[in-house]
């Protein structure tokens, strides 16, 4: 068995949406992650990508994206780039993809990568996602990959489109998946199992 056929058996137990998992099949996730851990690129764990930030493990990415539920066509902002994958896969969702981070060296890696990957749909930017990005809002979807408060979710939120979602780590002394949904004027939101991300930080870096 593959390394990536086994990757995805595991996440079979947990993860019931076949596009999620089709989707993870066909992300190459060694691309996305540096030469010196590429071995472990199959591996159900987060894997370090320099200047202090990690890949997510692709359960978690994979639990993100049931929860998101990225329709083809839909319009999506991810909040911290890092190595580029989880974007990666919400575009192979069929998702138009406005991922930013605030480390420039990450993003460019990420650019290389998803060319790299031919993946299409995502659009790169560099900068502060803290307050979203809202010269591309509304949107149905919002993807947070860093642990974020609850001022700063409330803010993203603020962005979604009628009936859109926000799936995120809510820091809140301890780290819980959070899932935040608007229905008209009311943004209704659901806590989840508890989880580990590396924290959102104010401000662009280096
Ligand atoms: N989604 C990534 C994992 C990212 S780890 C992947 O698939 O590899 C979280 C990322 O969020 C880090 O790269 C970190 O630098 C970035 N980040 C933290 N705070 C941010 C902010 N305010 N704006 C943009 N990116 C931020």
């Amino acid at each position: 068995m593959s390394d990536r056929t086994r990757l995805i058996e595991e996440l079979r137990g947990a993860i019931g949406d076949e596009r999620v998992l089709a989707a993870i099949a066909a992300v190459p996730r060694d691309v996305f992650v540096p030469e010196p851990v590429r071995a472990h690129a199959w591996d159900n764990t987060a894997l370090a990508i320099g200047s202090g930030q990690t890949i997510s493990q692709p359960l978690v990415v994979a639990r993100m994206a049931e929860l998101l539920d990225v329709q083809p066509g839909e319009r999506v902002l991810d909040v911290g780039t890092g190595s580029g994958y989880h974007a990666a896969v919400l575009a192979a969702l069929g998702a138009r993809v406005w991922s930013v981070e605030r480390y420039p060296e990450l993003s460019e890696t990420a650019a290389r990568a998803l060319a790299a990957a031919g993946v299409e749909g995502v659009e790169l930017l560099v900068g502060d996602g803290w307050d979203g990005l809202p010269q591309h809002a509304p949107y149905d979807g919002i993807n947070v990959a860093a642990a974020a408060p609850e001022d700063a979710l409330a803010g993203l939120a603020a962005q979604l489109a009628e009936g859109g979602r926000l799936v995120a780590p809510l820091a809140d002394g301890e780290q819980r998946l959070m899932i935040a949904w608007r229905e008209g004027r009311h943004v209704h939101r659901r806590l989840l199992e508890a989880v580990r991300f590396v924290p959102l930080v104010r401000g662009t870096a280096g």
